[in-house]
């Protein structure tokens, strides 16, 4: 139990969108551009811009895509939309001169109207409301020999999905998790590629603990999201406020709970891991490829071993798979043992027999991706997290103090603590025909 007690129960159940839900657009981003371009009543151009960008956000969300490229590519207007994960063909149509798009989105992002002549780092935001749900819109603006580049991150609450619940933990790691973040002081690490999920689990955990009895401050780059009664700083370099100097700013204001967005230098590193040792609960992500080799990346930062074993409650290396559509996935066998055996043979022994018992154990539920109009013959929609949970332990602590490298830290975590690595919690997703075993393969490839 925390020093600050429990939340009330409500506060955990998954929210309600703000609105009734509307209808989006019916039909393809392109029926709409071609309605609107073709449309007899005269406009003018301004509004032209203004219902494109309408359009091209409403379709955006309806496609649940988390980022809008649109490219005026010489005579060309080109949208395309990154959904699960991967860019798709929106729209490729004759640019229409009287429609100043791209003016339109600077002006919403809060640039100049015209492009500069000299290249210059643009990033601004907006929020929107589209379908009765406010929508925040980062836009960055990119010079390129064909003409401007806009990229639109479109950051949907109701899609972001902050509830712990939401992020696809299995219930013991969710378990763990919700007892972990609850700890007094200490420090808890998250690592993941670029767009695996992590500031969204980082947020989903200051959300699941964020009373008004406690002091929630973070420090980010960007700040991706704004959250309700809690403390968020934009780092600027520019003016001297870094991470480690932010960091410092924060500790003098009587924090509880301190989100640092990423540890990157010693100064933060160590700065970080003491205030998790002087009564402040930690949370940060650090850039590795899995959960154990977090130990390895702070002692090459210089971070002496003893402080490390002292301060660090855990880390949490995660993922996004694809899943499988549910409109046309189609049963499949388990691999058979030969495919298995050579798959494995590279792994550490006792952490491939593991992997081999899972994938074969009867009872699975494995499905094969196909293709239909639901998934725009790609097999799957939607996307969930793959976690890999270390706990701290006496076995772990025993040979962080004695400075050992990864592949002790991971095989000790497996065999004291039943750490489930990323492959293995995605072959239980796969188990389960939430994804694929190629998917979860395709994306923990660079882990074995
Ligand atoms: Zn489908």
């Amino acid at each position: 139990m925390a020093f600050w007690g429990q939340k009330p129960e409500d506060q955990n159940k998954p929210t309600a969108p703000n609105s009734p839900q509307l209808s989006g657009p019916t039909g393809s981003l392109e029926d709409s551009y071609n309605e609107l371009v073709n449309s007899k009543t005269k406009s003018p151009a301004i509004d032209l811009a203004i219902k494109l960008s309408d359009i091209i956000l409403e379709h955006a969300i309806k496609e649940r895509a988390s980022d809008v490229h649109i490219e005026t590519q010489g005579t060309n207007l080109r949208v395309r939309f990154r959904i699960d994960g991967i860019l798709q063909d929106m729209l490729n149509a004759p640019k229409n001169a009287q429609i100043p798009i791209t003016q339109r989105i600077r002006v919403l992002a809060g640039f100049d109207p015209e492009p500069p002549t000299t290249f210059r780092n643009e990033e601004g935001r907006f929020q929107k409301l589209i379908q009765g749900r406010p929508i925040q819109v980062r836009v960055s603006s990119f010079p390129t020999v064909n003409g401007e580049k806009l990229v639109l991150r479109v950051l949907d609450k109701g899609q972001l999905g902050l509830n712990l619940e939401q992020l696809g933990l299995e219930h013991d790691t969710l378990t763990l998790i919700k007892k972990l973040i609850r700890n007094p002081y200490g420090i808890f690490f998250i690592t993941g590629s670029t767009g695996s999920g992590k500031t969204t689990s980082l947020y989903a955990m200051l959300k699941n603990i964020n009373t008004p009895m406690i002091n929630i401050i973070t420090l980010e780059d960007p700040v991706e999201y704004r959250l309700e009664g809690i403390n968020q700083a934009q780092i600027n370099v520019k003016t001297g406020f870094t991470w480690s100097e932010g960091l410092r700013t924060i500790l003098r204001q009587d924090p509880d709970v301190i989100m640092v967005g990423e540890i990157r230098d010693y100064d933060t590193a160590e700065i970080s891991l003491r205030s998790a040792l002087t009564g402040h609960l930690l949370f940060t992500t650090i850039h590795t490829i899995n959960a154990p080799s977090i130990i390895e990346r702070l002692f090459e930062m210089g971070i002496p071993p003893f402080l490390i074993a002292s301060s660090m409650l855990g880390a949490m290396s995660q993922r996004l798979v694809r899943k499988v559509c549910p409109h046309c996935a189609q049963k499949a066998e388990a691999p058979s043992e030969s495919v298995v055996n050579e798959f494995i043979k590279n792994m550490d022994p006792a952490e491939g027999a593991i992997v081999k018992q899972m994938i074969l154990a009867p009872g699975a539920n494995y499905k094969v991706e196909k293709g239909c109009p639901q998934c725009k013959g790609t097999g799957y929609l939607g996307r969930t997290g793959i976690f890999e949970l270390m706990l701290m332990n006496e076995e772990i602590r025993k040979k962080v103090l004695d400075h050992s490298p990864t592949d002790v830290i991971k095989k000790t975590a497996i065999q004291s603590a039943k750490m489930r690595t990323l492959l293995m919690d995605g072959i239980s997703k796969a188990r389960e025909g939430v994804t694929t075993l190629s998917e979860v393969i395709r994306v923990t490839a660079t882990m074995v």
